[in-house]
């Protein structure tokens, strides 16, 4: 599992990311039509949000307007009295007075529908009053009903409206056959300075109504466009999370895919390539120092990769594979050119969080043939061009040609042919021996699986076990190495060597599974066979899992007496410190360091050290890859416990090495 692992978002997350938002905001209906254009920008709830203030606004102008018609109506009244109009007037006008104040009082008690009635009903009755009292359709307060349907165009229901609109035109049509048939006396129209008043107040009272609405209306207005941007701003951001990184920032496979459609793909695009930058061994990386430091690293490596990038596209992939897509090197020599000048600037040291590390990358490349290629199609092939310059060594680039695609397919054929090995019984189970280096006694020995096919030559185990690790089939192929490797311990304790000890090189992927446990205990139960002669070899990176509980299954089998020892310690990024915490007593030292051991000075002294400091820790060591009788004596000198290697035999069928424990005299070792 590749921990540092930060996927960028896809479309589907894109999706999600809405779905999410629309259901933070409000009800299942929103959530069905957030995806519409519409509903990003102004949601269901802003727009609640948005009537709901006009609504106050409203209340509040009303209330306000009731204040200022009820100081006209004083002054009126006053007007009134002044140019003596006559008592009646006046009483109309108070019962206004009352009639509004009432509506005011509706409105502090949270009725604003029953206000909002009362206020306008109110006004066209006032109106209707004065115009019939007065001087019919002549008389300026006629005017009164189109300000009385501008309220109620604003306040009002659509319906309460229509019935307002049809009670002044009624009105009006009634007013008129007065006139016509003479029901009401409208002859002794005549002027005097209480018209001028009247109007006054009643243009005074609409330029006022009219500006504070339009006041409001800027108001929301300008609410309005706050929430727009609010809304696009997460709009902007959501599209930047779809299509970005958010470890590196960088754009995602997605953006990348959507520039090569808008701008390289069809027949007449530019000619392009692409280029994946694997990062080697990084898991060891994120294994050893942690993800944050991880992470920092692959942010380092970004800013580089974007150093030398120039006019290429750069984006990431995810994990620690990162993609240039180029337009200018198109040809096997400028693509080749791009990866050298990658590959020098990732591998400079690189300092992060008090550790100096130098990384190196693998790299693949692909070129656009013609027209019809995809993006998905282009990537691939540098995907797997990459891959197999990881195969070959790491720091290495591979352009793709058509014969990685048989490679490809041959791997998905060995997943099928090993499947036929499980069933047919191909496997078989080779021992090499593990020397005592002070005595010189055959401690034990390391069971290490084989394959032999029908119709080929033996398959190296490192050539197979990942591709079994890949499928699933380890657990399978696991389980049958550890009965087969305690039946032929058992053997081999009967014929005499009864302190003969057996180690199993276990995968991580037995671990996870959770199934270790019983196998184990399974398997020596069938066979009769005392925990204490097994142990089991598991990979240093299987100790920085903090799932799967590893360090209980490891407390759990020791508590039985099965032994644990830590495999081909130095490989990577070592930790001595964390081997501590686990119940491990045995290190095997990687045998690089075996065989590099006479090339400096410089790893003479590291073998020294990693002894020294796995004594300190009380742990027991075993030194791999011994070739020679010189390595057997440096290592022996160190304080190295026991030795495993060709000085003294290959991994030997087990009738074979049965023969060659009852020859062994330890001479060899006491040679040594
Ligand atoms: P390992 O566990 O580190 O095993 C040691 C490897 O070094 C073996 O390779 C062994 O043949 C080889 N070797 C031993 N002495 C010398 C020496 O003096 N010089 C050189 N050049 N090589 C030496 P082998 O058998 O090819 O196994 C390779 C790896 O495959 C093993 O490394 C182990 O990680 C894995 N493996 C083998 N059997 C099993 C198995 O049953 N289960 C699992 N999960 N992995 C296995
Ligand atoms: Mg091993
Ligand atoms: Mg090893």
């Amino acid at each position: 599992m590749m921990r540092g692992r930060r996927p960028g978002l896809d479309v589907s997350m894109l999706f999600e990311l809405l779905a999410r938002r629309a259901r933070d905001q409000g009800d299942g209906e929103t959530a069905e039509r957030s995806s519409t254009p519409d509903d990003l920008l102004l949601s269901t709830s802003d727009k609640i949000d948005v009537i709901q203030a006009l609504a106050s606004y409203n209340a509040r102008r009303v209330k306000q307007m009731i204040l200022a018609i009820n100081a006209l109506i004083i002054l009126s009244i006053i007007n009134n009295v002044i140019f003596d109009r006559g008592l009646w007037l006046s009483l109309a006008a108070g019962t206004v007075f009352c009639v509004l104040f009432l509506a005011r009082r509706y409105y502090d008690t949270d009725r604003p529908s029953a206000a909002q009635f009362i206020f306008l009903w109110t006004i066209f009755g006032a109106v209707t009053y004065i115009t019939w009292a007065g001087d019919g359709l002549r008389d300026q307060i006629i005017v009164g009903n189109a300000v009385v349907l501008v309220f109620s165009a604003i306040l009002a229901t659509p319906r309460h409206f229509l019935v307002m609109y049809m009670a002044v035109i009624l009105n009006t049509i009634a007013l008129g056959l007065a006139n016509e048939f003479g029901w009401v006396d409208y002859t002794h129209f005549a002027f005097d300075w209480s018209n001028v008043g009247d109007a006054v107040m009643l243009y005074s009272v609409t330029a006022v109504t009219v500006f504070i609405l339009a006041y409001d209306m800027r108001q929301l207005l300008a609410r309005y466009n706050k929430e727009y941007r609010k809304a696009k701003a997460s709009e902007d951001e959501i599209f930047r999370l779809a299509n970005h990184d958010t470890l590196t920032g960088l754009p995602n496979l997605f953006m990348a895919e959507k520039k090569y459609r808008d701008e390289i793909s069809g027949r007449h695009g530019p000619k392009a390539s692409v280029l994946m930058v694997g990062l080697d061994n990084f898991k060891t990386v994120n294994d050893s120092l942690g993800h944050v430091f991880g992470d920092s690293v692959l942010k380092m490596i970004s800013t580089r990769l974007a150093d030398v990038a120039g006019k290429a596209f750069l984006f990431r992939v995810g994990g620690d594979v990162f993609g240039l897509m180029c337009t200018e090197a198109t040809t096997p020599e400028a693509v080749a050119a791009l990866a050298d000048r990658v590959q020098k600037r990732v591998s400079a040291p690189l300092e992060a969080g008090g550790h100096v590390i130098m990384l190196t990358c693998s790299l693949g490349g692909a070129i656009r043939a013609n027209g019809s290629v995809t993006f998905e199609h282009l990537r691939r092939e540098a995907d797997i061009a990459m891959y197999r310059a990881k195969s070959v060594a790491p720091n290495t680039f591979k352009l793709f040609d058509e014969t990685m695609n048989n490679q490809v397919l041959a791997s998905a054929s060995m997943a099928a042919q090993l499947r036929t090995a499980i069933e047919k019984k191909q496997f078989k189970l080779f021992l090499q021996p593990k020397i005592d280096l002070e005595s010189g006694k055959i401690r034990g020995a390391e069971a290490l699986l084989r394959w032999f096919p029908e119709d080929g030559p033996p398959i190296r185990p490192d050539v197979f076990i990942p591709v079994a690790e890949d499928t699933g089939m380890i657990i399978e192929i696991g389980a049958w190495v550890i009965q087969e490797a305690c039946r032929q311990c058992k053997e081999i304790q009967s014929l005499g060597h009864t302190d003969f000890a057996i180690a199993v090189n276990i995968s991580a992927i037995q671990f996870k599974r959770g199934t270790l446990e019983s196998i184990v205990m399974d398997a020596l139960d069938s066979c009769g066979l005392s925990p204490e002669s097994l142990e089991l070899e598991l990979t240093e990176s299987l100790l920085l899992e903090d799932e799967y509980d590893i360090k209980g299954q490891i407390s759990r089998l020791a508590a039985q007496g099965i032994s644990f020892s830590v495999d081909d310690f130095g490989k990577g990024y070592s930790n001595l410190g964390n081997l501590g915490k686990f119940d491990v007593a045995t290190l095997k030292i990687d045998q690089s360091f075996t065989f590099a051991m006479f090339d400096s000075a410089q790893d003479l002294a590291l073998v020294e050290a990693i002894v020294r400091m796995a004594k300190a820790l009380g742990l027991k060591i075993v030194a791999e890859g011994v070739e020679t009788q010189r390595a057997a004596s440096m290592l022996s000198l160190f304080g190295v416990d026991s030795g495993q290697g060709y000085y003294w035999s290959k991994p030997l069928p087990e009738s074979d090495f049965v023969q060659y424990l009852d020859a062994y005299d330890g001479g060899k070792a006491k040679s040594a």
